[in-house]
């Protein structure tokens, strides 16, 4: 059980990602009353230089600007300027890039980070860390592995101050619920075991709500991921949740699960979505391949969304190929379905006791390659 301010969500739980503000393709509506979708996740770094953190609390925050009662994390922007901001300059202050939006200089730190981040009012913010490359070198990954210690531990002092100074926006006093933004740390050190667990120790000594596994998924070999779940993972604290960022396919997410993690995010449903991929309990589909140009039956037959109930493999196809919106659309709304589904299924395995079986039938469900 994931405890926030905005109310408790059960775990293992699927957090849909809204990039700049929205989840690409798809109506809050629908997230809340078709999807149910518990909590999404903002990205600082797309919010803060697009609209800016001015417009945001003029409009008294992100739940606010966006229209979203539930509950919200907010990543520190660590990870964006990483992928996306170029001509960075990495300081033990901070990190300096060019805005992909205009081109401007920029610069954040841990202290700009907490501070955009209460500004946001997200319930969950994460410390400002630095990713080092999956493939990085054992020196230069502890270089960065230590920065990212030091960034925690400033993150956590003016995290510390911004909310004794009122400056978080998504305040709420509910009955029995912590009306202070949650702030979770982040576990870093690339595919290295060792420094892995030297940068659990140093981040738990800091002592956070929440612990992140970050810098996965970021081009190294898929069983080297799972080694570092393996390893870390029985190791994290007990009593906090467990974040995975920015992973992964379904079978990732079930797997993540058996080896103890609690939260996912991740861009695939809704970014795969509007490349035409379907993500179905019988494998990926790519719904322009000619296979599909009178195929009466649903995405997937296991599902039961709405896009599944009305919609044939034909139509969705015909949508995609003529270049209609109303593809992306359906196809994201399916996809998220999916995900926030099979997350459904896996905890009511787990309460049932029958998880061993729902991952075994799930991964053999996957080997049928969307037939
Ligand atoms: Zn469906």
């Amino acid at each position: 059980m994931l405890t926030t301010r905005r109310g408790q969500i059960e775990t293992p739980v699927f957090m849909p990602v809204g990039t700049a503000g929205t989840v690409k393709g798809i109506r809050f509506e629908a997230l809340e009353s078709e999807l149910d979708a518990k909590i999404i996740l903002g990205n600082t770094y797309h919010l803060w230089l697009r609209p800016g953190i001015e417009v945001i609390k003029a409009a008294g925050g992100l739940h606010r600007f966006i229209s979203w009662n539930r509950a919200l994390l907010t990543d520190s922007g660590g990870f964006q300027v990483w992928s996306l901001g170029a001509l960075r300059k990495i300081s033990e202050e901070g990190t300096e890039f060019r805005s992909h939006v205009d081109g401007s200089l920029r610069f954040l730190s841990p202290e700009v980070s907490m501070e955009v981040q209460a500004a946001l009012g997200s319930d969950i913010a994460m410390v400002f860390d630095e990713c080092a490359p999956g493939q990085a070198s054992h020196e230069e990954t502890e270089r960065s592995m230590n920065l990212t210690a030091r960034w925690a531990k400033r993150s956590k002092e003016a995290f510390v101050r911004l909310q004794a100074e009122g400056a978080d926006t998504g305040r709420v006093e509910a009955g029995g619920l912590s009306g202070t933004q949650a702030l979770f740390g982040i576990v870093q050190g690339a595919g290295h075991l060792d420094l892995r667990r030297n940068s659990l120790e140093q981040t738990v000594n800091i002592g956070f709500d929440g612990y992140a596994i970050g810098g996965l998924s970021v081009g190294e070999e898929k069983s080297l991921m799972f080694e570092v779940i393996d390893d870390i993972a029985p190791r994290m604290p007990k009593d906090a949740p467990r974040y995975l960022m920015g992973v992964g396919t379904p079978e990732d997410l079930v797997e993540a699960v058996a080896r103890g993690v609690d939260m996912f995010d991740c861009v695939l449903p809704t970014r795969n979505g509007r490349t035409g991929q379907a993500f179905t309990s019988r494998g990926k589909l790519n719904i322009k391949n000619a296979q599909f140009i009178d195929d009466q039956r649903p995405l997937d037959e296991s599902c039961s969304c709405a896009v599944c109930r009305r919609h044939t493999r034909s139509y969705l196809r015909h949508l995609y190929t003529s270049g209609e919106m109303l593809a992306s659309i359906l196809l994201t709304h399916h996809n998220l379905a999916f995900f926030l589904d099979t997350m459904r299924g896996v905890r009511q395995s787990i309460r049932s006791g029958d998880f061993p079986k729902f991952r075994r039938e799930f991964t053999e469900g996957l080997d049928a390659n969307g037939e």
